[in-house]
């Protein structure tokens, strides 16, 4: 069997002990292939063994790697956005994952609204405060979300996204993947109801999904 399908199958067993483990066996969770640095061939095989969702977070970088890869394939924007790329990310990628400030709501709003269309976003989260990593406080999120729905009808928050900091032992992380559940559990807002979770990487994403994300975003493990 080729390396990406064996890897592919004992990265959905993993995910399966881990769903297992956190006792929600029957939610679906996603396996966002994620594809910087890697061409459009070895994407092409990934589709064809099953994967429907990837993930990029260069929009220039993407753009010329779709032509010609199947249609049906979902696309999530994973990285900082910035607004001037916005216009260029809305009419390809069906999530984007990294909304972290009012400005970028207001142009993801504004081009949406010209395209008619509403558009799926999480909010990213930077729980571990890294001093390297885009994202809102946890203190701030609330506050952020609220004036989100009030002031951007065109945009609708399905969840949270947080990334971990990379560490050996992946249990060190577990509390981070916690709070990220708990946050999206305390906050209750009318029209933005938070069942998504994006959390999990190679390295962590068992954990990950044992503490609740719906969504783990897996590169190298799967790529290599
Ligand atoms: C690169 C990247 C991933 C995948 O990382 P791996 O460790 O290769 O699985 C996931 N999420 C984000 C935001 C990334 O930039």
């Amino acid at each position: 069997m080729e390396l990406l399908n064996q890897n592919y199958m004992k990265i959905i067993e993993r995910i399966n002990k881990a769903k297992e483990k956190s006792g929600k066996q029957k939610d679906e969770i996603k396996l966002i292939a994620v594809t910087k640095g890697i061409r459009s061939k070895a994407i092409k095989k990934a589709a064809s063994l099953g994967i429907v969702h990837f993930g990029e977070n260069r929009v220039q970088e993407v753009l010329p790697k779709m032509e010609g890869l199947p249609e049906h394939l979902k696309w999530h924007f994973i990285g900082h956005l910035q607004s001037n790329k916005v216009k260029d990310v809305l009419p390809r990628f069906s999530l984007i994952h990294s909304l972290d400030r009012i400005s970028l709501a207001k142009e993801i709003n504004k081009r949406s609204e010209k395209e008619n269309r509403v558009t799926d976003v999480l909010v990213q989260v930077n729980v571990a405060k890294e001093k390297s990593k885009f994202g809102l406080s946890v203190q701030e999120t609330e506050g952020f979300i609220e004036k989100v729905v009030e002031k951007f009808p065109y945009i609708k928050i399905l969840g949270l996204m947080t990334i971990a900091p990379y560490v050996e032992d992946a249990q060190e992380v577990r509390p981070i993947f916690r709070e990220l559940r708990n946050l999206a559990q305390e906050i209750v807002i009318p029209g933005a109801e938070l069942t998504e979770l994006s959390m999990g990487m190679s390295n962590d994403f068992e954990v990950a999904v044992e503490e609740g994300a719906t969504m783990v975003r897996i590169g190298s493990a799967l790529f290599r």
